[in-house]
């Protein structure tokens, strides 16, 4: 059993801003528990063609960690530089274990800390902080037929590297953040492109640009990549004001432009209507790309929506619901991730010896999303509704650390062994959660997204500006805990 203060579970962003949070309040004691065979989460795993970030990079970065961007949206290749950047200035490959898959984590009342079980052994820690990634497990539907195929079949979160899809009749099933970028990326390359589109989502321009070399030297010094950040940050925050209160502005500002986009970029009258969504712009994740409409209207590529969808999968390709087979070399799976009901992908028991997904059997729930009563010292990065579709999922995690390592530091600073939420604080803020989110567009604007889980609430989100959420997890409140 190897002993430590803190476990945190995943080497993403998440675990790497806990990490740093940890060292500088003079921890030191604590460990990276890492299910694959290298660190960094997100950026260091998906390396499908095309993979870039949606938020501009000055904002979407840890805020003590400045980086000479090369471009507006950072591609794959360079947030995992800025990614092992960090990993490196900190250390944190000492202090982290890799190919260790936490299998289930256990409140031991006597030790007063969390068993945890790996398939590298055993961990015992007081603190638990598990940043295991809201999008880090993804799903394969269970389509008729689905392993019959007898080609090359990946998901984009495993692409095959190895594969050379060039000259190939390829299918990408899904439409979505990820499917935006892969189109574009093979479209000129492969003989045959298939996209299998549900819904269509709302497309804007995605208002890229290279840095100069000047620019670059200017982001690299402080106040001036901080003043970058916080305009970046205020033009991205408006924009709730629109999807949370306004359906006139949002038309205004947004669905008009994209519809407008759309009638630009797609001459064909038929290949518009298939893509013209049918729901209010917000209510799916806004894809942000100039190039997606132009490789669908190549002549090579073929949109199948729903009239035209998967009616089974066979050894040789996709038979679609009008009869047609589509012979194919590869399937390439885009159909996203686990991000409601599998929050958590490993069993947790609490201090009553009941499972949290017993807990989340209505739906996931957390007081500021990050912590549960009856779990004491376990705290969740990017746990229910704390997702945001605005602004950097990393500001969110920030704001997340300061109530964590409020809540770790008070116990350590007075002695103390545990701290837990009271179920009333965590029913509170969850009530107030839900009945924020009847307000948004994620809740009212006509589609089914995936951020609302199995039980039709909204799970991903949160209902609101990014600046109320830091607000709500800066102020500790002491009347919300139990510390023994
Ligand atoms: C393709 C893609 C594009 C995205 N684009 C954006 C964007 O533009 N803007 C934005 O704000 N957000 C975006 N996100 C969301 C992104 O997940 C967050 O921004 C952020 O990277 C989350 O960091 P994390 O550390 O919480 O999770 P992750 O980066 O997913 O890291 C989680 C880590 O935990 C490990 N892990 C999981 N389970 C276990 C286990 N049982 N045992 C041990 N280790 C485990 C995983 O292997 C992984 O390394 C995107 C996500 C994806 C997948």
């Amino acid at each position: 059993m190897k002993q430590y203060t803190a476990l945190i579970i995943g080497s993403g962003f998440g675990g790497q801003c806990a990490a740093i949070r940890l060292q500088k309040q003079g921890i030191q004691d604590f460990r990276i528990l890492e299910r694959r065979d290298f660190m960094g989460g997100t950026w260091c795993q998906n390396n499908y063609p095309g993979a870039a970030v949606d938020v501009q990079s000055p904002l979407y970065s840890i805020a003590s960690e400045p980086y000479a961007w090369s471009q507006m949206f950072a591609e794959r290749d360079e947030l995992e530089t800025y990614t092992h950047g960090v990993i490196n200035k900190y250390g944190l490959r000492d202090k982290t274990d890799t190919q260790t898959n936490v299998q289930s984590v256990t409140w031991n009342n006597e030790a007063h800390g969390w068993d945890v079980a790996t398939n590298n052994g055993h961990y015992r820690a007081k603190y638990l902080i598990n940043a295991s990634g809201p999008l880090s497990t993804p799903v394969i539907p269970n389509f008729p037929g689905r392993d019959s195929f007898q080609g090359e079949a990946f998901h984009t979160n495993h692409w095959n590297q190895h594969y050379d899809y060039r000259g190939k009749k390829v299918a990408i099933i899904g439409s979505g953040a990820s499917a935006a970028q892969v189109i574009p990326a093979i479209a000129d390359q492969v003989d045959e492109l298939h996209v299998f589109q549900r819904t269509p989502h709302w497309v804007l321009p995605r208002p890229d640009r290279k840095f100069s070399a000047l620019q670059r030297k200017l982001l690299g010094i402080k106040p001036i990549y901080k003043l970058l950040r916080w305009i970046i940050y205020w033009a991205l925050e408006s924009r709730v004001i629109a999807f949370k209160y306004s359906p006139k502005l949002r038309f205004l500002f947004a669905q008009s432009h994209a519809l407008k986009f759309l009638k630009k970029q797609v001459k064909d009258p038929e290949l518009r209507a298939k893509l013209t969504p049918d729901y209010d712009i917000g209510c799916k994740r806004i894809i942000l790309s100039s190039t997606l409409y132009p490789a669908l209207c190549r002549s090579n590529v073929t949109l199948h929506d729903k009239t035209d969808g998967i009616e089974q999968i066979n050894a040789s390709g996709i038979q679609t619901a009008k009869g047609q087979q589509v012979d194919l070399d590869l399937i390439i799976w885009s159909t996203g991730y686990d991000a409601t009901d599998g929050v958590i992908s490993y069993p947790v028991i609490g201090k009553n010896g009941n499972s949290l997904a017993e807990k989340w059997e209505m739906f996931p729930r957390a007081y500021l999303g990050t912590s549960m009563p009856e779990f004491p010292n376990l705290f969740i990065v990017t746990g229910p509704n704390t997702g945001i579709g605005h602004t950097s999922a990393i500001f969110v995690i920030e704001s997340q650390m300061n109530y964590i390592i409020d809540c770790i530091t008070r116990l350590e600073k007075n002695r103390k062994n545990t701290i837990e939420v009271t179920p009333e604080a965590e029913a509170e803020y969850t009530d107030m959660i839900h009945s924020e989110m009847k307000r948004t567009v994620w809740h009212n604007g006509g589609c089914n997204s995936w951020y609302k889980s199995k039980s039709g609430h909204v799970i991903a989100m949160f209902p609101g500006f990014s600046f109320t959420y830091r607000f709500l997890a800066r102020r500790f409140k002491p009347q919300h805990h139990h510390i023994a």
